[in-house]
């Protein structure tokens, strides 16, 4: 089924120059580009573009915790908690502050089952546990322990929309819903 997704290349993707090969792994698999835009996002947009619901402060909570459950670390020590809540919670501050840190690409892609194609080839959220051939597991090894020592969300160099809703929401968000 043609599908069309929201692709943001986000500010480690672009400092680290790496734009181009990312969008032609996208035109190499079949993806035709409907829409771009490079710019610096107001954290308004941001903040409305980030789920600001438990169900997803939980979700990026628990991959804090399973991924310094895996290095045998203790979450408590970094984050003063180990409740998801409140850790997503202070992972989307991180992330909407990194990701008005700089110009960001974002760009609407089109294609065969675009929205879950798309998430395949960019890989598990936390680039150490992506697969090597995904653009995570390729251009980074950054994981969640390390990040959030250092008070940031993992750099995972791309954002995809995750399902079809989402992806109408977040076209309409960055480029009007003439382009959804
Ligand atoms: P995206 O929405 O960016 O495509 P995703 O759907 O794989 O990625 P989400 O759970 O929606 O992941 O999290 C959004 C972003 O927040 C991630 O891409 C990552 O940059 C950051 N993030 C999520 N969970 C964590 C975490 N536990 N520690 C650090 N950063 C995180
Ligand atoms: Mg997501």
């Amino acid at each position: 089924m043609l599908e069309r997704t929201l692709v943001i290349l986000k500010p480690d993707a672009v400092k680290r120059q790496l734009c181009g090969r990312i969008i032609s792994m996208f035109e190499d698999a079949g993806f035709k580009i409907i829409a771009t835009k490079m710019t610096i996002a107001p954290k308004e947009l941001l903040e409305r573009h980030y789920p600001s619901n438990n169900k997803w402060y939980t979700s990026v909570g628990n991959k804090s915790i399973d991924n310094f459950k895996e290095v045998g670390l203790d979450i408590k020590d970094v984050m003063g908690t180990d409740d998801p809540l409140e850790i997503g919670k202070t992972v989307k501050k991180w992330l909407v502050d990194y990701m008005t840190s700089g110009p960001v690409l974002a760009m609407v892609l089109e294609g065969n089952n675009a929205i879950k194609n798309v998430r395949k080839m960019c890989g598990n959220t936390i680039p150490s546990n992506a697969d090597p051939s995904t653009i995570r597991g390729k251009f980074s090894i950054d994981s969640s322990d390390v990040a959030n020592a250092e008070h940031r969300p993992v750099h995972n160099l791309i954002h995809a929309s995750g399902e079809p809703d989402e992806a109408k929401y977040e076209i309409s968000l960055w480029f009007g819903s003439e382009n959804a």
